[in-house]
């Protein structure tokens, strides 16, 4: 399968392929992880339509100087290619300069990680080893190539560890949920919650969620942790609910992935049906980095969810470049507009910041989408948020995640 904008390898693909030739070579490989530094930026500066001709040029380059070599794109502007390691470093430092002379007026910075794997080595291990080297050098600007280290392994020995002992943390509940509120503009009250995943490990700690999801996602496990999520907010509401204790709708998350991994509409539904819980109570939330392979299969299952009576909301609007893409493609009711609107932000000077939350608050309105704002922190945040007409909002400023019986002992409280 390719990539629709670059024509590239999609990851998959590329694991598939890659491995065959790696088992069947007689080594003498390299695996290359490019990314772009400024990506945002320029995107930001420039517009998505230029962004997007940026990465087509990239692939173009790539393809022309890694001839005989396989070649794909994995999200965003991350590129990978297998390549033979004899003409690796000379071929990278053409990839530079070639980009760098068709965009001299911006420093567009194309960083690369090299791996050198040998011919039995598993194919995602070496573009995890080659993406650490890339990533160790975010920092260091007067550096555009890094080969991998040992040392870089610590990282991946997290996520084998996640890897490894995630049945058994889904088994003995060392994953906990913990419980935001979310609270309704007009009446300063909490209306719903959101239910958000730690990992309590008894070797290493807290692993908070930003570290062990994207590793179940990379290696395709993270449906588990998001059915056992399910099952634990339902399993704590029925509880509430039988004991006559109040409780609130519940907001969980999905990752775009577990569409592709389960039925995860059915699941999820049969669960709810069987604990007797009205659909209405439970509120889906994806990211927006929905960045597809296929499309319809997100758009179907999100469908699925808003015929059974679900709601449907698209997390952290605005934290990537396709989130207008990501509105026009996929039905929401709701849109939860990331922290990242608010950082830095102050109620008598941000008069831009104030332009683009009011005028995007405007869009979801004429798509006829509830609006939630993330990471409010200030009450001059909150009153500004009231002032414009923002429907809910969620954050610090009400109250951190927290045991669900906390919820309950919060002042700001209006339960069903
Ligand atoms: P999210 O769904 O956007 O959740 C909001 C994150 O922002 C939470 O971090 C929350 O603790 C944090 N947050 C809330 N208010 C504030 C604030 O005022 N200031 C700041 N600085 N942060 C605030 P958390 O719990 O670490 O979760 C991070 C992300 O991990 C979540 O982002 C969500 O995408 C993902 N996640 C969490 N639990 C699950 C899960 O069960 N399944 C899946 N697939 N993803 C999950
Ligand atoms: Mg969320
Ligand atoms: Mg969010």
């Amino acid at each position: 399968m390719t990539d629709a904008l670059t024509g590239l390898l999609t990851r998959n693909s590329f694991h598939k392929q890659s491995q065959k030739i790696l088992q069947d070579g007689k080594g003498g490989f390299a695996v290359i992880w490019f990314n772009l530094d400024n990506f945002k930026m320029f995107n930001n500066r420039f517009g998505f339509e230029r962004g997007d001709e940026v990465l087509r040029e990239i692939a173009m380059i790539l393809g022309s100087v890694f001839t005989k070599s396989t070649l794909a794109r994995f999200s965003d502007d991350s590129f990978v290619v297998l390549t033979d390691w004899a003409t690796v470093e000379i071929n990278i430092d053409m990839v530079q300069e070639y980009l760098y002379s068709l965009h001299e007026d911006v420093t567009l910075r194309l960083r690369a990680g090299i791996y050198f794997p040998s011919s039995y080595e598993d194919i995602r291990t070496a573009c995890d080893r080659a993406k650490l080297a890339c990533d160790s050098i975010r920092k260091n600007h007067n550096v555009s190539v890094c080969i991998f280290k040992e040392k870089m392994s610590r990282e991946l020995a997290l996520q084998q560890h996640i890897l490894d002992h995630l049945d058994s943390a889904v088994k003995n509940d060392y994953i906990k949920i913990l419980y935001q509120p979310i609270i309704n503009i007009s009446t300063g009250k909490i209306c719903e919650i959101e239910a958000l995943a730690r990992w309590f490990d008894p070797e290493l700690g807290l692993i908070p969620p930003n570290e062990f999801i994207p590793t179940l996602e990379q290696y395709r496990e993270i449906q588990k942790v998001d059915l056992y999520a399910v099952k634990t907010v339902c399993r704590e509401m029925c509880e509430r609910r039988d004991n006559g204790l109040p409780y609130f709708p519940t907001s969980i998350n999905l990752s775009r992935l577990d569409f592709e991994l389960c039925d995860i509409t059915r699941e999820i539904d049969s669960y709810v049906t069987l604990n007797n819980i009205p659909r209405s109570m439970l509120n889906i939330e994806i990211t927006e980095s929905v960045n597809d392979e296929d499309p319809r299969v997100l758009r179907i299952g999100i469908e699925k969810f808003r015929a059974l009576g679900y709601k449907v909301w698209m997390d952290d609007f605005g934290s990537g470049y396709s989130s207008l893409n990501v509105l026009k493609d996929y039905n929401f009711d709701t849109i939860k507009f990331d922290m990242k609107f608010l950082r830095g932000f102050d109620v008598n000077k941000s008069d831009k910041a104030k332009y683009i939350i009011s005028s995007n608050l405007s869009m979801a309105r004429l798509m006829g989408m509830e609006a939630l704002a993330e990471g409010v922190e200030t009450l001059e945040q909150f009153e500004y948020l009231r002032s414009i007409g923002f429907d809910k909002a969620q954050g610090y400023f009400f109250g951190k995640p927290m045991e669900l019986d906390e919820i309950f002992t919060q002042e700001i409280l209006s339960p069903i």
